[in-house]
């Protein structure tokens, strides 16, 4: 197995382009055993497939070289543990000197599986497990796995996690279905007590596995109005409690629909050189984000071009340099950052249910993009909710 050697600091300083991706999303496989109502993979129309081994170690390379990520996640669409040499590809991101997150569905936490991914340098685990009952798994629609089988596995990985003390850190994700309204997700959790319930559950599991250890965290009260934060259940375990996606107006309940606006701020994009969000496709497509599934913006093909090539070539740039001035010039953008409405009335619908929500997520994004961002952020939200 070949493991990448790090450049000494001098030498990557020297090749530091200062382009910087607080988001680096390299997709190792579009396959997915899942095909969950939630999200658009039932629907995508791009071709399936798998990374070339080499085409990820070479973007991985790039990004380590000219630090341009600390971190890189696996996955765009897809589940990342299909594929075949995941273990490599997470060795030699270690190697690089890059962090790794995966996110996994978790229909796939076998002993086998567990041992791949505990046997690599893993140091952000992501779970997503969205559903919490039986009734609610009927929207994962993942073959003939049963919500008991599956929650089984996410048990038996958290278990070994213990007992091997192992430091990477994990994260329990869960879908609220009601905060934006319009989105899918009905079945997922939508009352504080559902919540408190599941946030109980895996307490008690940790308390049976180590008294102690589950002892040293509380997690804070519940509150749905204030979602997408962490509710840690256990030293290095966290549950968190997100919003339903869109996926760039993709993905609305029936009887509403998503209105294209040529205005908008995308944290994706202006984010920019300092902070902006980047991924590569399994084929090598380009894109800003997981919310452009069918890899629609095709900024450059990373088998052909260096990352640093195509950030700086002329559709990454134009688009780029357009959202700086608040315009959005590619269809699936306008769509993303465009207005949803019910089309029976036509009416408008705010973007979020409750105001505290709002706070809450304007001070992450305040924290994240700085004050100019955040007030042209909160000026474009105003704009379309009156
Ligand atoms: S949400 Fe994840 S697990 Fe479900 S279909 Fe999409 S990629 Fe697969
Ligand atoms: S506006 Fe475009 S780049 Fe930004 S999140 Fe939406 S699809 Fe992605």
């Amino acid at each position: 197995m070949t493991t990448a050697t790090p450049l000494p600091a001098a030498q990557r300083a020297a090749a530091d382009p200062g382009i910087r991706f607080s988001i680096f999303l390299l997709e190792l496989t579009s396959h997915c055993n899942m095909c969950c109502d939630f999200c658009p993979d039932g629907i995508m129309k791009r071709p399936r497939g798998l990374m070339d081994v080499g085409l990820a170690k070479k973007v991985m390379r790039e990004l380590a070289d000219k630090r341009m990520a600390e971190r890189v996640f696996f996955h765009v669409m897809g589940e990342p543990l299909l594929h075949p040499k995941f273990d490599e590809l997470a060795r030699h991101a270690h190697g690089c000197g890059l962090k790794l997150s995966l996110y996994t569905n978790s229909s796939l936490l076998t002993e086998k599986h567990i041992e791949r991914i505990l046997s690599v340098p893993v140091d952000n685990l992501t779970l997503s497990i969205q559903s919490i009952d039986q009734d609610s798994f009927v929207l994962r629609r993942a073959g003939r796995l049963t919500y008991d089988n599956y929650v089984g596995g996410v048990e038996r990985f958290l278990r070994m996690k213990v007992e091997r003390r192992h430091p990477g850190k994990v994260t329990m994700h869960y879908m609220v279905g009601n905060v934006k309204p319009g989105s899918p997700g009905d079945l997922l959790i939508v009352s504080r007590e559902q919540a408190e319930e599941i946030i109980g559950k895996w307490r008690a599991f940790f308390r049976g596995l180590d008294p102690e250890g589950a002892a040293r965290v509380s997690p804070p009260p519940v509150s749905l109005a204030d979602v997408e934060r962490d509710y840690p259940v256990y030293p290095g375990v966290t549950l968190f409690l997100k919003a339903a996606h869109h996926w760039a107006g993709a993905m609305v309940q029936l009887g509403y629909e998503f209105r294209p606006s040529a205005a908008g701020y995308c944290a994706a994009i202006n984010g920019g050189p300092a902070a902006g969000t980047f991924a590569v496709l399994w084929n090598g497509t380009a894109t800003y984000c997981c919310n452009d599934y069918e890899g629609t913006l095709a900024l450059g093909n990373a088998n052909e071009q260096s990352i640093e090539e195509i950030f700086n070539g002329p559709k990454a740039a134009s688009i780029r340099k357009n959202a700086a001035g608040g315009r959005l010039i590619h269809p699936t953008c306008q769509k993303c950052m465009g207005q949803l409405v019910k089309i029976e009335t036509g009416k408008k619908v705010p973007k979020y249910n409750n105001p505290l929500t709002l706070l809450h997520l304007s001070s992450n994004y305040y924290k994240r993009h700085g004050l100019r961002q955040t007030v042209l952020k909160s000026l474009d939200y105003l704009r379309k909710s009156f």
